[in-house]
């Protein structure tokens, strides 16, 4: 049975789609089968795992709205062992689609359920808002790792993330966890970086990974190619890092 991981952070541009894709990508060459889900209309990880959308059939639009076989929506990619329910614009809708359906918070969990059994991993990648579709992927997850970006204001609007993390516990999955705190683009040459490590250890305390993501220009690079850090530089500094996250999220099984 996956163990089945919401990716998430209402805050845009924190590394939640980069760290989606990578760590699919390293736990896939760690010989664990894995799918990701990308629940986000940009679609970024879909494309960065190198998914033309325009040659897409099914996406998780249709997996959620007009409930088909979630195995019929996916897609395998040129990674072995790694598998994407791709998202397109189509997805854009889906927010307020939702709001008059019934059991509109657990589409998704009940769509994951068929398919659980098929994978070690199923990774979701969550849009930048705390909305239905992001109130899905949590529902439908037995953990979330939360990217923070090592910048001046990291910890502002975890709160309300939490808040909305303990909503979900309370009304919708209890035994939701918080899987592990990933510390993202971090930059050695500034104090300011050394200071966000501190302040979100002292926050999180054991939950923060011991592996941190620093900047690395080739992390940025890789999505334009269509491709995870592990295949389009496996030297890098960025393959290395998202390697070593993967061993410690295996670790932990
Ligand atoms: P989110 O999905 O949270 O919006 P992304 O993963 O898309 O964030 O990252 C935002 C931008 O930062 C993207 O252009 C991505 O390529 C870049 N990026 C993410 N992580 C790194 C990193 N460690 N080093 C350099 N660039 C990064
Ligand atoms: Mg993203």
């Amino acid at each position: 049975m996956a163990k089945i991981i919401a990716i998430t952070n209402q805050k845009g541009g924190v590394g939640k789609t980069t760290t989606t894709v990578n760590l699919g990508a390293c736990l896939a060459t760690l010989g664990k089968k894995v799918l990701l889900v990308d629940i986000d209309p940009q679609g970024n990880t879909t494309s960065g795992i190198g998914i033309n959308k325009a040659d897409v059939k099914y996406c998780i639009y249709d997996v959620l709205i007009n409930e088909i076989d979630p195995k019929e929506a996916i897609v395998d990619t040129a990674i072995d062992n790694l598998s994407i329910i791709p998202a397109t614009i189509q997805l854009a809708g889906a927010e307020i689609e939702l709001v008059p359906t019934i059991s509109r918070e657990i589409r998704l969990k009940k769509s994951l359920q068929q398919i659980k059994h098929l994978y070690d991993y199923i990774l979701i990648d969550c849009p930048p808002s705390l909305g239905i579709l992001t109130v899905n992927s949590l529902t439908a997850s037995d953990s979330v790792i939360i990217p923070i970006q090592c910048e001046y204001y990291a910890l502002e609007g975890l709160s309300q993330l939490l808040n909305t993390v303990r909503l979900v516990q309370k009304h919708l999955n209890t035994s939701l966890q918080i899987e592990g705190v990933l510390l993202t683009m971090f930059d050695a040459r500034t104090n300011l970086g050394i200071q966000v490590i501190e302040e979100v250890k002292k926050y999180f305390q054991q939950k923060v990974y011991r592996t941190i993501i620093p900047r690395n220009v080739r992390l940025s690079e890789a999505p334009s190619h269509g491709q995870a850090i592990i295949t389009y530089d496996p030297k890098s500094k960025g393959a290395e890092v998202y390697l070593e996250l993967a061993k410690e999220v295996v670790s932990v099984e």
